[in-house]
């Protein structure tokens, strides 16, 4: 398994490649990849992978996550060098680097799932670690498929206002609102470590709930605090964050917002509080553009991957 982060740099190894100096380029110029840094062709090897996908074809209400990659990339170029309160440069502790996007059919759900598994897949041969940059939730079904073939079933640690674990819509079984229905049915996830952070607002019936529970997850939510990293332990973990576990007025650009959600604060603590995890993938869905005000969605998002990335960073060999 490509499961060891060897942060010992030996001699043949080359030193990461961080981003561009912005005391050279200033910030809001230069490459328009993740926080500038370089892209995956540019260097030999690569720690963590960030990979974008702007699939948006599985939301069951307002549309335009396939324009989250582009408005995550362009927040992140603020992002600098040195993390204070974890102590690490995340940039620079290991090499992060920018594939670009999948090409995904947005007329196919099927297919898409598969190019997007595909994608992880391919990049996962060449990199250790994927963060990828969503699209909507049903992106995190290929994902974590890409995750069980190499670390077999994982802790997923999920915020999001919403379960997430309904059957189907239309009669559709694959779309934002269904995806760890399906991880939990195909087997990817670790059994009775899944969780669910965020999580508020109406739902269709008490069943949601009792599946939910079925399925052995258990739920911290919106009005409940994260007792840091329980129920993790030393299992690998994948990090699934939908945007819209932070309140609408932390992030008003995305499909299904729910009142009374997290603070910005509130997340970026919570991930803090994961230091030294056994982090082996994560993700950042439904931020939707084209209803963010003043890039607050994309900013947030590009915070909670820098933390994402610190963790990458401190993680447990
Ligand atoms: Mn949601
Ligand atoms: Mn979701």
């Amino acid at each position: 398994m490509a499961d060891d982060l060897n942060r010992e740099t030996p001699a043949d190894r080359p030193a990461p490649v961080g981003p561009v100096d912005p005391l050279v380029v200033p910030r809001f110029a230069g490459p328009s990849t993740f926080a500038r840094l370089p892209r995956r062709e540019d260097v030999e090897v690569c720690d963590v992978a960030v990979l974008g996908i702007p699939f948006d074809s599985g939301v069951t209400y307002r549309p335009g996550a396939r324009f989250g990659p582009h408005a995550i990339r362009n927040a992140s170029r603020l992002l600098r060098a040195y993390h204070a309160g974890l102590d690490v440069h995340p940039f620079t502790a290991q090499q992060v680097a920018d594939v670009g996007d999948v090409a995904c059919n947005p007329f196919d759900i099927a297919e898409a799932i598969s190019q997007i598994e595909a994608a992880a897949d391919e990049t996962l041969d060449s990199s250790t670690h994927l963060l990828s940059l969503g699209g909507d939730h049903t992106i995190a079904l290929p994902l974590l498929r890409a995750m069980h073939r190499r670390h077999g079933p994982v802790a997923l640690l999920h915020f999001d206002a919403h379960l997430d674990t309904w059957d189907t819509y239309f009669g559709a079984a694959y779309t934002h609102g269904t995806p760890f229905r399906r991880a939990w049915e195909e087997g990817l996830l670790l059994e009775d470590r899944a969780t669910h952070v965020g999580i508020r607002g109406p739902l269709f019936s008490p069943d949601d709930l009792a599946d939910d529970a079925r399925f052995g997850f258990e739920i911290v939510d919106a009005m409940d605090v994260l007792d840091e990293g329980r129920r993790l332990g030393e299992a690998p973990v994948y990090v699934s964050i939908d945007i819209d576990v932070l309140d609408p007025g932390f992030a008003p650009g995305t499909g299904t917002p729910e009142a009374g959600g997290l603070t910005n604060r509130e997340l970026l603590g919570i991930l803090r509080g994961l230091a030294g995890v056994k982090l082996v993938g994560a993700d950042i869905v439904e931020v939707a553009p084209p209803y963010d005000t003043s890039e607050i969605t994309a900013v947030a998002a590009s915070h909670a991957a820098y933390e994402l990335l610190a963790l990458f960073a401190r993680r447990k060999i």
